[in-house]
């Protein structure tokens, strides 16, 4: 094994076993993704520790031994070596001299300090003894303005190592687990290929919906697996005890032999379904900022990024939205929400002004721009075979690529950061982020109007192929 397992790994193998799994496979390194949260850690060390002057070793193995030398406190250490024939390169966010050792400093976002991190700073200490470093066993975890202190002991070690040794030794990839970080996965194509698993075989967990209750329950009934599902006779009986259980057949079915089923033919899906729509989708921290359009394949944006002119900024985009006649694409209900408060925000300020008589055109026909929500479609009338049905997994079923490795979570993160320093190419991250959101809802819309177009196997079904699929006695 010639892969070295640095903190990503150690990342992806709490996250999503699977991802891991696939990672010990690889020839080539394709865990690439940085976290794109580290830089706001380092900060909160730097501004927790605000007296101490620190050395950068910049995760460079050199300079943090010869820091060492010097017994200065040191930001971003990192140290390499190997445990039982495993190569570690591990990075932690400080260390701090005090006395004769040094004390490891990491800095984390979850409330309490998590199994990877209890890995990741035994796996420090054993390292840092590797390489002749003498470390305290006290560790120091750091969130936002509070600091704790905890002993760790070798668990955290032999929990790497266990788990380590259980996905390596696995004959199957292990379930999929991994859900937001699906999102950015270099394994993401392998994972959701059909030959990847024995689908059948997998538990019903693996589907859209079930859950382990709904697991527990129908292990009752002697389902537990995908193939279970579909086998089993639809009866009376079943259909009264489980709830939704035609969905889960249906969707089973789906996964299972990698066919999206249409109970509705896709021409009656959209209503004035013209090839002129408008694909619209908003990022937001707090409160919803960011507003893009892709019309007739050109990207169009509006910010709102400042109290003083936020009506002038509302009142643009409204008047943009009242002119395009044409049906408004989005993927989820909260575009048509935001879209209503700020309509409505506007007419309230116009009332304050005392315009409150004014039948003013764009206040009156926002509502006649028909916004049709892709992702309504979808779950109303088709399963996919799918885990999750977000934008971002169907698109990429679709073959739909991303050009930046942002999610939600961290487009907030550019987002916060373009306040703070000003620094365009955040925005710029920001914009080609959400402009491709946009071009993947129209990669969805193309494929729910015209499903015969895309490579990917689909059925059409009338009410008699339904009752075949649910084997309904
Ligand atoms: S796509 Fe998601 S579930 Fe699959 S391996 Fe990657 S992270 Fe895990």
């Amino acid at each position: 094994m010639n892969q070295v397992i640095g903190n990503n790994e150690i990342y992806y193998m709490f996250t999503c076993p699977r991802m891991f799994y696939f990672f010990l496979q690889d020839e080539t390194d394709n865990v690439i993704v940085e976290n794109a949260l580290e830089n706001d850690r380092i900060r909160n060390v730097k501004d927790y520790f605000k007296n101490i002057s620190w050395v950068d070793a910049k995760k460079n193995p050199e300079i943090t031994k010869r820091t060492v030398k010097n017994e200065a406190d040191i930001l971003n250490p990192i140290l390499e070596g190997s445990i039982k024939g495993i190569n570690l390169k591990l990075a932690v966010h400080a260390l701090i001299r005090k006395k004769d050792k040094y004390h490891i400093v990491l800095s984390h976002l979850s409330r309490r300090p998590s199994k990877r991190h209890h890995v990741i700073a035994a796996s420090f200490i054993f390292l840092a003894k590797l390489n002749g470093i003498s470390v305290s066993e006290n560790i120091i975890f750091l969130r936002k303005k509070s600091m704790k202190t905890q002993r760790i002991k070798e668990e955290g070690y032999l929990l790497f190592l266990k788990t380590f040794r259980e996905i390596a030794n696995s004959q199957e990839p292990p379930p999929a687990t991994g859900t937001r970080i699906c999102n950015f996965c270099g394994y993401w194509e392998k994972c959701h290929s059909f030959n990847v698993d024995d689908r059948t075989k997998l538990p019903v967990s693996s589907i859209r919906g079930i859950g382990a209750n709904m697991s527990s329950i129908m292990k009752s009934y002697g389902i537990s697996t995908l193939g279970d599902l579909i086998d089993i006779p639809l009866k009376k009986e079943l259909e009264e005890k489980l709830k939704n259980i035609i969905r889960y057949k249906l969707q089973a079915y789906s996964f299972v032999n990698d066919t999206a089923l249409f109970l509705t033919k896709p021409d009656l899906l959209i209503t004035n379904n013209d090839n002129n729509g408008v694909y619209f989708d908003i990022e937001a921290d707090d409160s919803p900022y960011l507003f893009g359009f892709l019309q007739n394949d050109q990207y169009k944006y509006f910010l709102i990024s400042d109290n003083d002119s936020r009506k002038s900024q509302i009142e643009d985009i409204m008047k943009y939205v009242e002119q395009l006649k044409v049906n408004l694409y989005h993927y989820c209900e909260y575009e048509n929400r935001v879209l209503k408060e700020l309509s409505n925000e506007w007419k309230q300020q116009f009332k304050n002004e005392g315009n409150g008589d004014l039948k003013n055109k764009f206040l009156k026909s926002f509502f006649e721009t028909p916004m049709i929500d892709i992702y309504e479609i979808i779950i109303k009338n088709i399963f996919v075979p799918l885990r999750h049905y977000s934008l971002k997994s169907i698109a990429k079923w679709l073959g739909f690529k991303w050009r930046i490795g942002l999610d939600g979570r961290s487009s907030i993160q550019e987002y916060r950061r373009w306040l703070n320093t000003g620094n365009k190419k955040h925005l710029e991250a920001l914009l080609l982020y959400n402009e491709d959101d946009c071009r993947a809802t129209q990669v969805v819309k193309e494929w729910i109007s015209s499903p015969s177009s895309f490579d990917h196997k689909h059925l059409i079904l009338n009410r008699r192929d339904v009752d075949d699929i649910l084997n309904r006695k």
